[in-house]
């Protein structure tokens, strides 16, 4: 049964003019929690709901809000949460009916308990995690001594970290980026739209203006279903031929979140993962060492070639390496007698060698590197991929030990991708084609060329 805080929200709309009998959805609860169930036919692109702007929060709600001079200047993000966080702890709040509605905690992994987040040793994202936590930490602290307790008047509940955290997890779960000016808002009942892996259109947002209520005009957020969605199948009953019957199957709304985001991502913002392959990754860093005694060139050539010092580099299981991330590796193993295409003179020509095998001691220290960083990265899981493949398929895992499990044997499946790339390079050394030689071939045949020119012109 629907939850009485999803029907009093419901008929908060409705008097409000925001819903009406024509409107495509309602709110139901399915597997993913709430979500929006479609009650008719509805085509692709299709408006299922607009919602008007007086019903956003974003930070010009807090601007015009009895906090909204206290929180001038501040991230935006932290301006967002202090009014959430204030409004839940007010009786009186105008926003109660929205916040009843809102889950007190998510699978996100900033909500695990230190046993739960053990489960992700030796993973980026439980390094991700601890660290978003720090700065959400971070955060709080600042804005508890600069603005919650200098103007108690303003904030006379006592506020939490975990009230904070909460907040946080609302919005990293539920907002949306907007469309002009690209701050965040979070859009009661907009907000119940789950994801699912099989939509690949991630235009389901909109802005307009349009009618806003009874008699009022206003810009709008509006949400489009980027594929038709049938509201029930009409179904013959096997045993009585001419009867038709309804079938009770209800038909989910959904959209994507991001075609882009890995399942760290996934699980970091929303709690949950997909088994689709590419969603797992690892992320590389790569960094040109200050010690290097050709920093500075090196530094030169990759900002000329839009990269940082430091760089990340993304990989996706079953997708080739980066395009620049070789390159790179093999600018940072420059050294020794190849150190002569850092001069000067070769720096605008220097990034189209490096696309391809400089020298065997070069590649052959590329290779080295990767393959020691991906068997040390890998010795630090407790548990092999086997092994969690074995608990994956034995089934019945609470939700968040299946994304643990999920998440660790995709960053060892990623990390044994790129390990066996740079074995297959390795065992290649000898027959790869390196600067010097491609650069005779290149002389040769100019040589050639050169040779045949006069001859053409006797
Ligand atoms: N289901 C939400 C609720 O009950 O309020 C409404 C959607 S809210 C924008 C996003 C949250 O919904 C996520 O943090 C996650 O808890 C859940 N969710 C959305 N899509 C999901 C999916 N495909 N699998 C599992 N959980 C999902």
């Amino acid at each position: 049964p629907l939850p009485s805080s999803v029907r009093a929200l419901w008929d908060w709309f409705s008097k409000e003019g925001v819903i009406s009998s024509k409107t495509p959805v309602k709110p139901g609860v399915v597997p993913e929690g709430l979500g929006l169930i479609a009650t008719r036919d509805i085509a692709e692109n299709d408006v299922i709901l607009e919602v008007p702007r007086r019903f956003w929060v974003n930070p010009d709600t807090v601007e015009y809000s009895e906090i909204g001079k206290v929180c001038d200047g501040l991230n935006p993000w932290v301006s967002v949460a202090l009014f959430l966080v204030r409004e839940k702890l007010r009786e009186d709040s105008k926003w109660k009916i929205y916040l009843d509605v809102l889950p007190e905690t998510t699978d996100a992994t900033i909500f695990w308990s230190d046993e739960e987040l053990s489960e992700l040793e030796g993973t980026q994202l439980l390094c991700t995690t601890l660290s978003v936590k720090e700065y959400v930490q971070m955060e709080f602290m600042k804005a508890e001594a600069e603005i919650i307790i200098p103007n108690r008047q303003l904030f006379p509940s006592a506020i939490t970290l975990n009230d904070f955290f909460w907040a946080f997890g609302i919005l990293r779960s539920r907002a949306f980026s907007r469309l002009q000016g690209q701050n965040l808002v979070v859009i009661p009942l907009i907000d119940l739209i789950n994801h699912s892996a099989g939509i690949t259109s991630e235009d389901h947002i909109h802005e307009r203006t349009g009618p806003a209520g009874l008699f009022s005009w206003d810009l709008l957020f509006s949400l489009r279903t980027t594929v038709s969605v049938t509201a029930g199948e009409q179904v013959k009953c096997p045993k009585s031929s001419n009867a038709s019957v309804k079938m009770m199957f209800i038909k989910v709304v959904f959209i994507q979140y991001g075609l882009k985001k890995t399942n760290s991502e996934l699980a970091l913002d929303y709690g949950f993962i997909e088994s689709t392959p590419h969603r797992n990754a690892y992320s590389l860093t790569l960094e040109v060492p200050c010690s290097d005694p050709f920093f500075r060139d090196k530094l030169d050539i990759t900002k000329l070639n839009g990269l940082d010092e430091t760089t990340d580099f993304e990989i996706l299981l079953g997708h080739p390496l980066p395009p620049k991330m070789l390159p790179f590796l093999r600018l940072i193993a420059l050294g020794g007698t190849d150190a002569f295409l850092l001069d000067p003179s070769l720096r605008n020509s220097v990034w189209g060698c490096l696309e391809f095998p400089v020298s065997h001691a070069n590649e052959k220290i590329i290779c080295n590197v990767v393959r020691d960083a991906c068997k040390y990265a890998l010795s630090c899981y407790p548990t092999t991929i086997d092994e969690d493949e074995k608990l994956m398929t034995e089934g019945n895992l609470r939700p968040r030990l299946w994304i643990a499990v999920g998440i660790r044997s995709g960053e060892k499946k990623v990390l044994h991708q790129i390990d066996g790339i740079f074995k297959e390079r390795e065992l290649k050394l000898d027959q790869l084609e390196y600067y010097k030689e491609r650069m005779l071939k290149e002389l040769c045949q100019v040589g050639e060329k050169g040779e045949s020119i006069p001859s053409e012109s006797k």
